[in-house]
């Protein structure tokens, strides 16, 4: 099947959404040299906005959706063209024709995930708040200090949750009083939005914006880098007014203050992967590392790629939720350059990467060892 879509339905549909820059385009090809896909098969998205200029958009081609959104590019552009934007747009024609082809078939479930139960890893709705059982932790009250939102793969994923158990740890031994939605929360919408689905993607926002009105949530404490982007800099196309802040800068705040002490030692070499959606999308490099450098023992080094130039986990733009083939995933770049530092631990704290590094250190030799932590693992190990 060939499916070119009508050239003034593509261009209309990338000026409507914000992409219009990609007309300044003018070819030098800088956004494929610094794309992560050409560490491990040709991938151009130099060619991708040349075919939209001219509307010759194949909309059932898999290479439109590949682009993980990490940022690289549009940090290097030349021209200030908006990458993301314009191929998000070309997605958004995909979405509603309901095409998803060859790996990407998956979106199709996720999508109906997430419009019947609110989460996109097809778990019940009841059972959001599942992961806190046994734990002490309060369904949020107006006038709680903070609203502890914390994402599908951390309520149900199972490996996640371990990571949503320290966060609880954490808040309490700080004495926060913290408390979830449960139920009432729905996935922040972040990734669908990217892999094209506009109205799901309000739909969901709209959800916890009520869900959040209604309860008078003021502060809102994430441990995704994905919700934070949302609800910091997509969530006010709303008009809404809360206060969203990471998990990372919020433990440093509460070491800051001296309600949280490190009194025990982490003796281990760790190295810190930033997350697209924290560094890039964000700016948020500092943080982390400095709350690393105050735990005792630990020795914290830096990988080939770092802060601006992190290389992506491979997980953003809704491919975590399709099978990427072993050859073409940058994780398994991620992961041997941890090794190659020596790292016994990758530190992060971002449910994709954690995800796509566990996952590709089963590739690692026999000889060669190491854990993917989450940063609130760490700290709690420190308590
Ligand atoms: S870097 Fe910018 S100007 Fe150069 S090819 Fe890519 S989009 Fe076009
Ligand atoms: S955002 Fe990242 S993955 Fe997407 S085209 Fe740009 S560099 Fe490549």
């Amino acid at each position: 099947m060939e499916t070119v879509a009508p050239e003034k339905e593509i261009i209309e549909v990338i000026k409507e959404n914000g992409g219009d820059s990609f007309k300044y385009c003018y070819q030098c090809g800088k956004c494929d040299v610094v794309c992560p896909w050409n560490r491990v098969r040709d991938f151009s998205m130099r060619k991708l906005i040349r075919q939209a200029t001219f509307g010759l958009t194949e909309i059932d081609q898999e290479e439109m959706w590949r682009c993980t959104t990490c940022k690289t590019c549009v940090d290097n552009c030349p021209r200030g063209v908006d990458q993301i934007t314009a191929g998000v747009a070309l997605r958004k024609l995909g979405a509603e024709y309901d095409v998803y082809p060859g790996n990407i078939g998956p979106i199709q479930s996720v999508v109906a995930s997430l419009t019947s139960e609110g989460n996109s890893l097809s778990g019940e709705r009841d059972k959001r708040a599942e992961w806190a059982q046994g734990l002490a932790v309060k369904t949020y009250a107006e006038g709680m200090e903070v609203l502890y939102f914390t994402g599908c793969y951390l309520s149900y994923d199972p490996r996640m949750r371990e990571v949503a158990a320290a966060t609880a740890g954490i808040l309490n031994k700080a004495g926060v009083d913290f408390g979830i939605l449960g139920s009432k929360e729905s996935c922040c919408g972040e990734s669908i939005r990217k892999a094209g689905n506009e109205d799901l993607f309000k739909r969901l926002a709209r959800e916890n914006i009520k869900a959040f009105i209604e309860n008078g949530v003021k502060k809102v404490v994430v441990s995704s880098p994905h919700c934070y982007h949302s609800f910091k800099n997509e969530y006010p196309e709303f008009m809404v007014n809360f206060e969203v802040v990471f998990i990372s800068q919020y433990v440093a705040e509460l070491v800051n203050d001296g309600r949280l002490e490190l009194n025990k030692e982490f003796a281990k070499k760790v190295t810190y992967h930033d997350p697209c959606y924290l560094g890039r999308h964000n700016d948020i490099y500092d943080e982390p590392r400095k709350l690393l450098q105050q735990v005792s023992g630990l020795e914290l080094s830096e990988m080939a790629d770092n802060r601006e130039k992190s290389l992506c986990c491979g997980g953003g733009g809704g491919r975590i939720w399709v099978e990427t083939p072993k050859e073409d995933r940058f994780s398994d770049l991620r992961v041997r350059q941890a090794v190659d530092v020596g790292a016994e631990v990758l530190v992060t704290s971002c449910p994709y990467c954690i995800t796509n590094f566990t996952d590709s250190c089963l590739g690692l030799n026999e000889d060669e060892s190491l854990k993917i932590m989450d940063i609130t693992e760490i700290i709690q190990a420190v308590l």
